[in-house]
């Protein structure tokens, strides 16, 4: 069975870019796990575990294995396994595969300068691996405390097939020595990332494509330590519609931000199953039904496009399908102080094509259900210029057709002779003083009649 896995580091919100990785691996796995990588102390936060923790709950991911809070423990939390790295450390210094280090950084840097400066590419020129025993020990003695470094095997070549990108070769002659353990003892992420999938029999990684350089290094790790290797399938990166990579700038939004706008998830999820992964289908379908048809042979190898409007339109989708008691708490106290209880599922049936969002509702929870009625300029001059005649004889329709739209509205027209936009424009102006809005009728029988009738009367002086 396949065992699929999304690792965040809590490092900052979840983004587009993350949830569809969380979102690809849920979808694919058969069972899918949750791993917190938590090693760099300093940048990783509690508060962000517990927002992805609210983001995948959110968006309906469910994790089969991982925590369920964000108090660190030892199965999920990288921070926490520190114990298990370590025997996997020493294996690989006994075998001389590993080595320690005392490089400072300001050395590196320098050694990364004259290697640019000299038209080479920047990697570990390997110093630290011929230090004798006795130099370790009088390095330690001294109290400087080494980075551990993986030592990569000369004159290979490391092939995988990447499930989205096909055959990949990579010579290890290009790689430099990388750090698996950081001086003050945390395992790096090369390393505890690799080991953990093997070790929680993750069988598929998904991931995107900024970590497929990453990938042979973690494959020399693993088969150094006879560990099986997951498939890995390496997501093509999302660009904004500008054509950049996406970022604050071109649209890229927090997960939180897009719940607190009123974005259903159900929106999210059928634009991120989109973004890079085709569907035959432009229906808007939940988890199960997303999974079900997801398959890795439709992932792009192409850059994805996030578009606000594909969100958007997902969204209308999803306000027009929602049932009632999804809706009704989607919407903002405003809206449910002025709606009365037993009109709430009639507004709502009125309003969810006219809104995306619960800010939106609010707007014609005011229209429809305050006394006040802030008309939008030109609405105000529609309605007076159908005249005074006009709305005298709609007053009399309505008092004679009472909630029957089409008798007052039939009515109307043999009264006055006005007819299309002559009759819905300035009804629709005094009603609710907008130009757009649901259809008439709708409007007509939700109103109070009282609220109704004096509206038309506005215009009859
Ligand atoms: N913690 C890594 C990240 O957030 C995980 C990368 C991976 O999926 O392997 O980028």
């Amino acid at each position: 069975p396949t065992k699929t896995r999304f690792a965040p580091s809590p490092t900052g919100l979840m983004h587009i870019g993350n949830a569809r990785t969380a979102l690809f691996s849920a979808l694919y796995g058969e069972s899918f796990l949750l791993r917190i990588e938590d090693t760099d102390a300093e940048r990783s936060r509690r508060e962000f575990v517990d927002e992805l923790l609210a983001d995948l709950r959110w968006m309906g991911l469910p994790w089969q294995e991982g925590p369920q809070t964000a108090e660190p423990g030892p199965d999920y939390f990288q921070s926490r396994r520190g114990a298990v790295y370590q025997r996997y450390y020493d294996a690989l210094e006994q075998n001389g595969l590993a080595y320690p280090c005392f490089c400072t950084p300001r050395e590196l840097e320098i050694s990364r300068k004259i290697q640019l400066s000299s038209g080479q590419p920047p990697r570990y020129t390997g110093k630290c691996a011929h230090l004798n025993p006795e130099e370790v020990a009088r390095k330690r003695a001294e109290g400087l405390e080494p980075t551990l470094r993986f030592k990569v095997p000369k004159r290979e070549t490391v092939e995988f097939l990447d499930g989205v990108r096909g055959p990949q070769k990579f010579a290890t002659d290009d790689i430099g020595d990388f750090i698996i353990r950081r001086a003050d003892g945390s395992a790096a992420f090369f390393f505890c990332n690799a080991i953990d999938d093997a070790l929680m029999g993750v069988t598929h990684v998904l991931r995107g494509e900024d970590h497929l350089a990453n990938t042979p290094r973690q494959l020399l790790v693993l088969k150094a330590l006879d560990l099986p290797a997951p498939q890995y399938a390496h997501n093509s990166l999302i660009l904004g519609d500008d054509g950049a990579p996406l970022s604050k700038r071109n649209g890229s939004r927090s997960i939180a931000q897009l719940r607190e706008e009123g974005y259903f998830p159900l929106a999210l999820l059928n634009m991120l199953a989109r973004l890079g992964h085709h569907y035959d289908s432009e229906d808007i379908m939940d988890f199960a039904a997303l999974k079900a048809r997801f398959d890795l042979s439709r992932l792009g190898k192409s850059p994805a496009r996030f578009d606000i409007d594909h969100l958007k339109h997902w969204q209308q989708l999803a306000v027009r399908s929602a049932d009632p008691a999804t809706l009704k708490p989607w919407l903002h106290a405003e809206t449910r102080a002025l709606v009365p209880e037993d009109q709430l599922a009639a507004f709502l049936d009125i309003v969810r094509s006219n809104c995306l969002f619960p800010a939106e509702a609010d707007g014609w929870a005011r229209i429809l259900f305050a006394d006040e009625l802030k008309a939008e300029p030109d609405m105000a001059a529609a309605a007076r210029g159908a005249g005074e005649a006009f709305f005298l004889a709609a007053l009399d329709a309505a008092t004679l057709a009472g909630a029957d739209f089409d008798a007052f509205m039939k009515a109307l027209k043999a009264k006055t002779g006005a007819k299309g936009k002559g009759l819905f424009l300035p009804l629709r102006a005094a009603l609710t003083g907008r130009h757009d809005g649901p259809e008439l009728g709708a409007l007509y029988r939700i109103l109070d009649p009282a609220r109704l009738h004096r509206r038309l009367a506005e215009f009859t002086y």
